[in-house]
């Protein structure tokens, strides 16, 4: 009894070379071993005759797949016999729900409409080529289009559905995408042009192939992809494919092409930008400088004396402490206890205990020596020092009272400066070309006096 007869009309084939050196190889469809009897293989004559891919007869004219028939035919169907997946791949198509025990390819709810001819059915793409599970029992299809499917993986049961005469598992290959007309024998032998085997081990004439699964394929990549890197057409990113692997990098300063063989490069970045900073300045966190972005780069003023915060606009550094008025030249003090001068924009200050000299313009003032082995007592000046005497009426500048003489002059007991010629002094600069500091100034002295380096005497 044949156990399956497709009305599709067979094409014939010639017998050019099979390759399926690449294709993924395939496993036993049967999740029995010794459930099956007979076997009707893929019809190899082109015309009015049948045979088979060991070049024997085990086949019917136009047949186009791999019968597998059941022992017990359609009373064996109930039991239930699974039908597995020949190798990993992907549903593409799925159906069920037609009569399960057809005896002829016609009928009620039998024949080439029903399923195609294949009654209830799966299809599954694995790799280069899709397989056809046909005539299944009745709500034993167990997956769905999409689905992912593994090798050895439950797909179905053994029935007799469709167009066919008992029950049987047909077993059809095909290219993908490819038609009815070009399935093609998955056995190798004498009579056929399939080589090798598709079969992980196709097993003995009229016998069951190995329950072995293919190694997968090695991963093609799709086409329009290399090995090397390559600038896609708007030079925005790069790709490369590797083991069927693609990857993609994006360029985000573009995309440049290099000579055949070599690989595209993604042009350099410009240089980082200026993070959060905006295009008004604003001070660092230590207060040392103030920042702003201007075209993509950063600036940086120091600030010596510190960074000013502006809620509105830029920060500003801060102005460094300066000498106001102060000359490079020594100048008394108001109170004449004391004399200043500038020095790179520091104020230095000596104290005068002994009371401060002016003398001429561009001089400096000069702190009045304190008399040796004397105590300086503002209240009792002492006697016996060498200046301690009354105003030198007679000194040699007694007649001038010019700004020179303040020189000799000397200290009376509040600490004035005593001119020459018994001028008690208010200190007004009597050559008038050199300015006095002013009293304003005093209280600025009285602090910096504690902050700055005093002058050794
Ligand atoms: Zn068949």
């Amino acid at each position: 009894m044949k156990g399956a007869i497709h009305s599709l009309a067979g094409v014939a084939l010639s017998l050019a070379l099979v390759s399926t050196a690449s294709a993924q190889t395939l496993s036993r469809p049967t999740a029995c071993s010794t459930c099956i009897g007979n076997w009707y293989y893929f019809d190899e004559v082109a015309t009015g005759a049948a045979g088979d891919w060991n070049c024997g007869g085990s086949s019917y004219d136009g047949h186009h797949g791999s019968d597998f028939s059941l022992i017990g035919n359609n009373g064996a169907i109930d039991t239930g016999y699974d039908i597995v997946a020949t190798a990993a791949g992907t549903v593409v198509a799925a159906e069920d729900g037609h009569f399960d025990h057809c005896t002829a390819c016609g009928g009620a709810g039998c024949g080439s409409s029903v399923g195609s001819g294949y009654g209830n059915h799966v299809v599954i793409n694995e790799g280069s080529y899709k397989v056809i599970y046909g005539h299944m029992r009745t709500g034993s299809v167990r997956v769905a289009v999409g689905d992912t499917v593994s090798c050895g993986q439950v797909i179905g049961q053994i029935g007799s559905s469709g167009c066919t005469t008992g029950a049987h598992l047909h077993v059809e290959t095909r290219p993908v995408g490819g038609a009815y007309a070009s399935a093609f024998d998955p056995f190798q032998g004498g009579c056929s042009p399939t080589s090798p085997s598709l079969w992980t081990g196709q097993g003995p004439y009229r016998g069951l192939p190995d329950a072995t699964c293919g190694a997968p394929p090695p991963p093609t990549c799709p086409s329009g992809t290399y090995a090397i890197w390559t600038c896609n057409a708007a030079a925005t990113e790069r790709t490369r494919c590797l083991s069927g692997v693609v990857s993609t990098e994006a360029c985000s300063a573009g995309c440049i092409s290099m000579p055949s063989g070599t690989d595209d490069v993604c042009a350099t970045p410009p240089p980082p930008d200026c993070g959060s900073l905006s295009a008004t300045y604003t001070c660092t966190a230590d207060a040392s400088a103030r920042e702003r972005c201007s075209s993509g780069m950063i600036e940086t003023d120091a600030c010596a004396a510190g960074c000013v915060a502006s809620a509105s606009g830029d920060a500003s550094c801060a102005t460094p402490p300066d000498c106001g008025s102060l000359a490079a030249t020594y100048a008394c003090a108001g109170d004449g206890l004391s004399r200043a001068r500038c020095v790179s924009g520091t104020v230095e200050v000596d104290d005068c205990p002994a009371g401060c000299v002016v003398t001429a313009a561009g001089e400096d003032d000069l702190c009045r020596a304190v008399p040796d082995g004397g105590v300086q007592d503002a209240s009792a000046p002492d006697a016996s020092g060498p200046d301690a005497s009354a105003p030198d009426a007679s000194g040699p500048d007694a007649s001038g009272g010019d700004a020179s003489a303040a020189r000799d002059a000397d200290v009376d007991g509040g600490g004035s400066v005593v001119m020459k010629g018994g001028c008690s002094c208010d200190l007004a600069h009597s050559a008038g070309s050199k300015p006095r500091l002013p009293l304003l100034a005093l209280p600025f002295f009285v602090l910096v006096a504690f902050r700055f380096r005093r002058h050794p005497r």
